[in-house]
């Protein structure tokens, strides 16, 4: 008789834990994946990437034909509706494929699906639905879920002050929506709302939009954010929120301290970060430590401290993304498989799904200034005539490169399809690349990837079309 009921027992099915039992089982290995949600997905599928951009794509369509996008291509149009119930449908579709295509491939590779939120007897026990469940590997691969604002309390059913969750199903469109955070769920679900229909004023803390992105990046998003209608209180502490009869009041002052302010809102989405999930999972009986940020710490090999123990996703420091955890799953599997599985952290893109798209990899400028000398190649995107010929004017291209070997640290990109294009720079940069060896690849033309290639050509001073 085997000495355990798996060789892999996955705790999760997000994108980090769904493909890591995936991979698991494609190796050979007997998998089972606890998931204690009614679907299969985890935050991505279910509340997270596919439903906001199922909204983000739905309301740009309604906001292109109310907003006079149409009207510039010469197309006329009657009188635009919303109709929102429909819309949140098709979000919900789409939820639903996806989610079912997960438990089609978990049954297409013989992937056991333990109905039930799982947690730790020992290193190789666990208990899912009143049942043992023994595996000589146990990937942690739990996620996040949305930081609370002390003092606020998000009820989404009520529909006034809400979380991305809610955010993502409200009812009807607020008359005056305020996000609380200016980072990417602020700034893309803000987008959806704005473009239904919402006044939307976003309260930030820090001084710019978009923590962690390049500097001129983050200026370049106050600007675009601004010109589309948003208002933007930077630099702005919330402390506290009441609600009554359904509106909110916010208590608002500087984030440095100073007279106080309130604004009143009928729908206030709490948007200021995620946290790891650990709690009830019962790590104290395995003898497994948080760091300070509450995150389980692994080695390159996503191995915890405790032998057979491994983790990956939103609940490992890195950033949350979805693309992150999905690498780290198809990598951890392969090291349990006694393979080499490896993720390169320092090439993550990381994509905002507004409209223009933001996104970069590697080092901001700011950061590779730090370590050396650098040379920075810029190119607008009025200047590419795709982009142009689109009607799609703002952004930049942006590539830095080490002043000495020429080899490309950072790409940052806005631009209609800034998301795609970042792929290319990612495999560029993940090649080695230097910023002539992008320069001097082919792209197609008209694309607004070229804009990439005359940012690199910029970096030697050397743009043609500027
Ligand atoms: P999760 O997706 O959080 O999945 C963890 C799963 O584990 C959950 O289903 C949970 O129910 C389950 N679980 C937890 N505890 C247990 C337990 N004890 N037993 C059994 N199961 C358990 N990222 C992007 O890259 N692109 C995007 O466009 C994007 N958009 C986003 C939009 C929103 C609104 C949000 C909230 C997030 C978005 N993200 C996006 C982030 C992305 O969703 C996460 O980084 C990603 O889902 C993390 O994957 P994961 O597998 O680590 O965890
Ligand atoms: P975030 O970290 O992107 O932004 C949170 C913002 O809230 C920060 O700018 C922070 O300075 C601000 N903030 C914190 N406390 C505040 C306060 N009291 N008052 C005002 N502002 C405050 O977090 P998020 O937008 O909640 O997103 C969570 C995670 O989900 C992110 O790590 C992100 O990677 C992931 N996500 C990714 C995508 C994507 O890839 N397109 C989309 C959505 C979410």
């Amino acid at each position: 008789m085997a000495e355990y009921d798996y060789d892999v027992l996955v705790i999760g099915a997000g994108p980090g834990g769904y493909v890591a039992a995936i991979r698991a089982a494609q190796l050979g290995l007997k998998t089972a994946c606890a998931e204690g949600r009614e679907t299969l997905g985890g935050t991505c599928l279910n509340v997270g990437c596919i439903p906001s951009k199922a909204l983000l794509h739905g309301s740009e369509k309604f906001d292109e034909a109310v907003n006079g996008t149409f009207a510039g291509y010469g197309i006329k149009t009657g009188k635009i509706e919303l109709d929102l119930d429909a819309m949140l449908a098709q979000k919900s579709d789409s939820v639903k494929g996806l989610t079912q295509g997960i438990e089609f491939l978990f049954k297409k590779n013989k992937v056991t699906w333990l109905k039930g939120y799982a947690n730790f007897e020992d290193a190789h026990t666990v208990t899912v639905a009143g049942q043992k469940v023994s595996a000589k590997n146990i990937v942690i691969a739990t996620g996040s879920s949305v930081t609370p604002l002390p003092g606020v309390t998000v009820d989404n059913d009520a529909g006034v002050i809400v979380d991305s969750t809610g955010a993502l199903s409200l009812k009807k469109v607020p008359d005056h929506l305020v996000v609380i955070g200016g980072g990417v769920i602020g700034l893309e679900l803000g987008s959806v709302w704005r473009r239904l229909g919402a006044k939307v004023t976003v309260v930030e803390f820090l001084d710019q939009l978009l923590p962690g992105m390049d500097g001129d990046v983050r200026k370049e998003a106050a600007k675009i954010f601004k010109k589309q209608g948003m208002d933007l209180k930077l630099s702005t502490k919330v402390t506290g929120v009441a609600v009554d009869g359904g509106k909110a009041t916010l208590t608002v002052e500087p984030s440095k301290g100073g007279d106080a302010a309130t604004i009143e809102a009928d729908c206030v989405l709490v948007a200021i970060g995620r946290r790891p999930n650990v709690d009830g999972l019962g790590l104290d009986k395995i003898g497994l430590e948080l760091n300070a940020r509450g995150q389980i710490e692994t080695d390159h090999n996503f191995a915890t401290k405790v032998d057979g123990v491994w983790a990956i996703g939103d609940v490992i420091p890195g950033p949350m993304l979805a693309h992150k955890a999905e690498d780290e799953g198809i990598a951890v599997a392969e090291n349990i498989a006694g393979l080499t599985g490896i993720v390169n952290h320092d090439i993550i893109p990381g994509v905002v799904y507004t409209m223009p798209e933001f996104a970069g990899v590697g080092l901001t400028e700011e950061a590779a200034k730090e370590r050396g000398e650098i040379k920075v190649g810029k190119f607008p995107m009025m200047a590419n005539s795709r982009a142009k010929t689109n009607h799609e004017p703002d952004g930049f291209v942006k590539v830095i490169s080490d002043a000495k070997t020429d080899r490309v640290l950072g790409v940052w990109c806005i631009a209609s399809v800034a998301g795609t294009m970042i792929a290319q720079a990612a495999q560029a940069m993940e090649f080695g690349a230097t910023s002539e060896d992008i320069a001097y690849t082919c792209h197609a033309h008209p694309t607004h990837s070229e804009a990439l290639k005359e940012a690199a050509m910029a970096v030697t001073g050397k743009p043609i079309h500027m």
